[in-house]
């Protein structure tokens, strides 16, 4: 048998490589990461989940305090005021925290960090800087990029269109910043920016924000953002943008077909969706193609098709996610040494962490209501005990389960905590569980995750405090 150089390359250290990396050593077997950034943790601790949720925790403080929230709460501020540097700069230490704990978990469990971008020259060869380095099996976790939009070029450096990475960084509030785009990314980073005091006006081509989530959670959510001052230009495309002195000219028209005008802002932000990378991977050297997506297609096991040679993460079909990426590394690693490594892909749970939080998971309401009769309950987070005392009205529990069966096909979410909350219906779905045995599971009380219970109950019609 040939001789290795390890017995598995991952390449690409995000959340999908790095736990990988960690996971195959953890189970014997000589490991190495290469990784092209300064940091590892790819783009969800450098540049996504992690700073994100930074700027957003606070602002969300920020907003608290500014909107009078906390003065009705009888804790007054006098003197307050934003200090973006301080905002900025905890941002960046959560990144350096939590990329250098990357770091030294790679140490602790030996995991060989290979700096540089790493090339296929053979099914079990890639060349990272100008050397070779061979592995048995070799783990594609290159996860994605900012898609591009035509006419619209971005440009971080000039601070007036940027794309999410931009966006995370302004030194200034933007007077109107104009988000491209009605996703996940793009509500939560121009939520950041209305908080602090931008006017913000979303563009989506689509009739409606949030594509793919549940109907009634996205009609829900567009109503909250509208009352919170969010502007929208729905069933719009962006056709061209002119940079300027002072900001930037959109040029927008219906999506329809129809008159364009022109919308003035001082940065846009680009977030219109991710594409995967593969590009200088040399996957032609080892036969492997992509599907129309751009996309490495696998097995149930995440092998591609060739042998040796596997891919979890953005790359693959399937949500861009951390936790979908991170447990793709784990069963990656673990079928590897000859185990088995399973990913339920129907139970993958999406968070927008907005404020309220939007969660999901499994089915939504249109497409269980295509593939059989159901039965939905639902509960309102306003006559939720805890949710009505911290003033949090805004939101609901939805829960859908066969109508024959009993068991729960899909749970949305609106609330403060939705993506706390969330954890739980996914554990409930991944157990099998009908409405029933959730409606009859004890739930602390005064929890917002009692709204789940409730909602639980009303799958039978008999929830008790509505
Ligand atoms: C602003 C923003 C916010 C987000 N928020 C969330 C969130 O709250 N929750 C969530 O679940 N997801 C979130 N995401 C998505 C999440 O970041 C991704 O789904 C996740 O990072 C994918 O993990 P991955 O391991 O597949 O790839 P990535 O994290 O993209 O990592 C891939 C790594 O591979 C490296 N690489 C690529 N090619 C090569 C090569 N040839 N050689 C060496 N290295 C290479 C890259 O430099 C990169 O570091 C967010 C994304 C963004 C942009």
């Amino acid at each position: 048998m040939a001789d290795f150089d390890y017995d598995v390359l991952v390449i690409g250290a995000g959340p999908g490589g790095y736990v990988a990396a960690i996971r195959a050593a953890q189970l014997g077997l000589k490991t190495a990461c290469a990784e092209s950034r300064e940091t590892l943790g790819g783009t969800c601790l450098n540049v996504g989940c992690i700073p994100s949720k930074a700027l957003l925790h606070a602002s969300e403080l920020y907003d608290e305090a500014a909107n009078g929230a906390l003065a009705k709460l009888g804790v007054k501020i006098d003197k307050m005021s934003l200090d973006l540097p301080t905002l900025q700069g905890q941002r960046v230490d959560a990144v350096k925290g939590l990329t250098g704990g990357v770091e030294f978990l790679f140490k602790k469990n030996k995991v060989t960090w290979l700096k540089g971008l790493a090339s296929f020259t053979g099914a079990n060869t890639v060349e990272v800087n100008g050397e070779k380095v061979t592995a048995k099996n070799i783990v594609i976790a290159t996860g994605s990029s900012v898609a591009p939009l035509p006419g619209v070029a971005v440009d971080n450096a000039g601070r007036k269109i940027v794309d999410s990475t931009g966006a995370l960084e302004l030194d200034k509030v933007p007077d109107h910043l104009v988000v491209v785009g009605g996703g996940v990314i793009g509500l939560e980073l121009g939520s950041v920016w209305k908080r602090l005091g931008a006017k913000v006006t979303v563009v989506e081509y689509l009739d409606q924000i949030l594509p793919g989530m549940d109907g009634e959670v996205r009609k829900e959510a567009n109503k909250i953002f509208k009352k919170q001052g969010f502007e929208y230009k729905l069933g719009t495309k962006v056709t061209g943008a002119e940079v300027g002195k002072k900001g930037v000219t959109l040029t927008v028209e219906p999506a329809a077909g129809g008159e364009a005008e022109k919308i003035e802002a001082d940065v846009v932000l680009v977030s219109i969706g991710r594409r995967p990378n593969t590009e200088g991977l040399g996957l032609d050297k080892i036969g492997l193609e992509l599907n129309a997506r751009g996309q490495i297609e696998t097995d149930h096991d995440f092998g591609t098709k060739v042998p040796g040679v596997w891919a979890i993460g953005d790359v693959i079909p399937g949500p861009m996610l951390a936790h979908k990426a991170e447990d793709e590394g784990i069963a990656v690693a673990e079928n590897i040494a000859g185990l088995t490594g399973i990913v339920n892909h129907d139970v993958i749970p999406s968070v927008v962490y907005t404020k309220p939080e939007i969660a999901g998971v499994g089915l939504t309401e249109e497409v269980a209501k295509e593939r059989g009769a159901i039965k939905v309950g639902k509960f309102p987070m306003l006559a939720n005990s805890r949710a009505k005392t911290n003033h949090e009205p805004d939101g609901f529990v939805k829960i859908i389960a066969d109508a024959e069966t009993d068991k729960v096909l899909g749970v949305w979410i609106i609330a403060t905590v939705a993506g706390t909350m969330i954890a739980q219906a996914a554990q409930a779905m991944e157990f099998g569980a009908s409405s029933e045995d959730i409606a009859y599971t004890c739930h602390a009380h005064p929890t917002h995750s009692e709204a789940i219970k409730e909602a639980a109950m009303a799958v039978r019609g008999k929830p008790i405090h509505m």
